[in-house]
């Protein structure tokens, strides 16, 4: 078996036949030679996708939907590159243990250890004398067995060895079950203990329902819990990061996709109860606030979330949060309010609560109607200075939001403006004008925090309108941009050069997210003997199908390009003057607003003479 990821992905793909995939999940019948199927990626009620054996492709007339037998079970399964090649490679019997990577192979070894444990747990509960207290503490949150079973709770007794017992009859490493968190090392190898007692477990699952981690919940009238917290969480793994996982995907996105939308809740129960009450399109994060990264594994399945607030006190400080992400994400984010007093399972148990429930969620508000409903509500929009305050809350978000790499940026904000002014009653051009400034505001800022850092100073690229001339440079006309791509351009045809480049230009130095991501994974593969070409960086950016599209076709344009080391040599001369203008521009804009002495440090400065004071009053003086 190769080791080698592209050599694998070959053999799975030669042992993939597109007819054999495409069949696996739909009716497909021979027509000349073709197959046919109806389409599963748009509303279609005549065959209109063909399969192609001598091809080996797929393409649908209708929609356009159209690729191998990877891409079409990407779509199909809803995963990504490395996911469908798993599933691929099973379908084919080809053993991924052989193929593994050490580090694929660790991660099997937790998964196991995971799932003996999780049965060990489910078995207490569910058939134990042992597990009666739990089985009444669960019945009594009127949670049925059918979903207890559904999200494969269990149960950890008191004791300290109950666990340990297993590991030792049953010959289990005890070392990976300290790994995970679910035993503990005693001092000077005394053994171990159960690091779970009296709590009911509750299993967290990835997307595909492998469990990766637990959460215990202690009894209600438990001796221990005096000195012990009421929730835990199994450790922190290469499976298992806390701030990543959301509780319940695995069961709530099928429920999504029909929906169009996932809603997130805070606790377990609450996602259990809405599914047992038929509500499953519900998802929890782990006592964390909504990120990033759970936006972006939401939007696989939805193009919409709702957040769902309890209406009590402190239930509303998520908003800018939320605020920012719906400004910087490409999701529609909504925010739903709970009656007050309560949390969902209290509603859901309530006579009519699903429906009062499904109500809620789908008359939640936008994130941005929201914030500005709260604010008028407090601050009203009568005098200019209550104008003025709302406007600056809401585009100070904007302002310091991370630049989104789209279309859908500037579609986004150009939504924002409209809805602002209009609901202040102020001129679009107005708010274009006030969002300009509230950017170079933000940016000087983030130069200054930079310098104060030591860190490399590097312009926001946040695209601004078109033609209002307010702000800065759109990415396009951002020189750094153009740096960037052309880098991108030269080294994704010229493998050779990166080892020159990632001694001059770091993936640091770019706002873009896109280049600094591809910069770093061809610097990264250099540096442990890859080379860094389209096929390496395919498995690399598995989980950035549309990066990797933008990639080929920057390199088609690199292709182009003659005398490559020269070019490359030209842009690091370029990036160098860039950084060095930068530095002296930001001094420059400080002499002109500086107090006396700060104007002598500031000077000092610009002459390249070492400091005799901290920055802190420079930075904070024109911020
Ligand atoms: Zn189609």
């Amino acid at each position: 078996m190769p080791s080698d990821p592209v050599e694998l992905t070959k053999q799975i793909k030669a042992a993939s036949d597109i007819v054999a995939v495409v069949g696996s999940y739909l009716t497909i019948k021979p027509v000349g030679p073709v197959f046919k199927a109806l389409c599963p990626f748009h509303n279609d009620s005549r065959p209109s996708l063909d399969i192609d054996p001598k091809r080996q492709r797929y393409k649908c007339w209708a929609c356009d939907a159209h690729g191998d037998a990877f891409s079409f079970v990407q779509h199909m399964e809803k995963v990504n590159f490395t996911e469908a090649r798993a599933i691929l490679a099973q379908r084919a019997g080809i053993k991924f243990d052989e193929t593994q990577s050490p580090q694929d192979h660790h991660k099997t070894r937790l998964l196991e250890a995971m799932r003996w444990a999780q049965a060990h747990y489910q078995r207490a509960l569910l058939d134990d004398p042992i597990g009666e207290a739990a089985r009444k503490y669960l019945g009594g949150r009127k949670l049925a067995g059918k979903t207890v079973r559904d999200f494969g709770l269990g149960f950890a007794p008191i004791g300290g060895d109950w666990l340990m017992r297993f590991v030792r009859e049953e010959r289990i490493p005890a070392e990976t079950l300290v790994e995970v968190g679910l035993l503990f090392a005693r001092y000077e190898n005394r053994g171990h203990l159960d690091r779970f007692q009296d709590r009911v477990m509750f299993p967290i699952h990835d997307v595909r329902g492998q469990t990766i981690g637990f959460g215990g919940r202690i009894m209600p009238e438990s001796i221990l819990l005096p000195r012990a917290p009421k929730y835990y969480n199994s450790a922190e793994t290469p499976l298992f990061s806390k701030k990543d996982v959301l509780y319940g995907l695995n069961l709530a996105r099928h429920a999504g996709a029909a929906t169009g939308y996932l809603a997130v809740v805070e606790g377990y129960t609450d996602v259990m109860m809405a599914h047992q009450c038929g509500v499953p399109q519900v998802v929890a994060t782990m006592g964390t606030a909504l990120n990033a990264r759970h936006v972006s594994q939401l939007r696989r399945y939805v193009p919409k979330v709702v957040l769902v607030y309890d209406a009590d006190a402190g239930g509303y400080t998520g908003v800018d949060r939320a605020l920012e992400l719906f400004v910087s994400q490409d999701v529609e984010l909504a925010v739903a309010t709970l009656p007050e007093g309560l949390d969902p399972c209290d509603l859901l148990v309530l006579p009519d609560g699903p429906e009062t429930f499904r109500k809620i969620l789908t008359s939640a508000v936008d994130a941005l109607d929201f914030k500005l409903n709260r604010l008028l509500e407090k601050d009203g929009a009568a005098s200019i200075e209550g104008k003025r305050r709302v406007i600056d809350e809401v585009l100070g978000i904007i302002a310091a939001a991370p630049p989104m790499p789209s279309q859908t940026a500037q579609v986004k904000q150009e939504l924002i403006i409209t809805r602002l002014s209009h609901r202040l009653g102020l001129r679009q051009e107005t708010v274009w004008a006030r969002l300009g400034e509230l950017q170079r505001e933000h940016k000087q800022r983030q130069l200054l925090e930079a310098q104060k850092t030591g860190a490399t100073p590097t312009p926001n690229q946040t695209p601004v309108r078109r033609g209002g001339n307010q702000g800065g440079p759109t990415p396009k006309a951002d020189p750094y941009y153009i740096i960037g791509a052309t880098l991108v351009r030269l080294l994704s045809v010229e493998p050779g050069l990166v080892a020159k480049a990632a001694t001059e230009i770091q993936p640091e130095d770019f706002e873009h997210t896109g280049i600094r991501r591809l910069l770093s994974e061809m610097y990264d593969a250099w540096k442990v003997g890859q080379v860094p070409d389209l096929d390496v960086l395919r498995e690399r950016l598995a989980d950035r199908s549309d990066l990797f599209e933008w990639l080929v076709r920057q390199s088609e344009v690199g292709r182009q390009m003659e005398e490559r080391e020269k070019k490359l040599q030209g842009e690091i001369a370029a990036f160098r003057r860039m950084k060095e203008e930068a530095t002296q521009k930001l001094l420059s804009a400080k002499v002109s607003s500086a107090s006396e002495e700060e104007l002598v440090e500031l000077l000092r400065r610009k002459m390249g003479k070492p400091s005799n004071q901290d920055g802190d009053n420079l930075a904070n003086g024109a911020a």
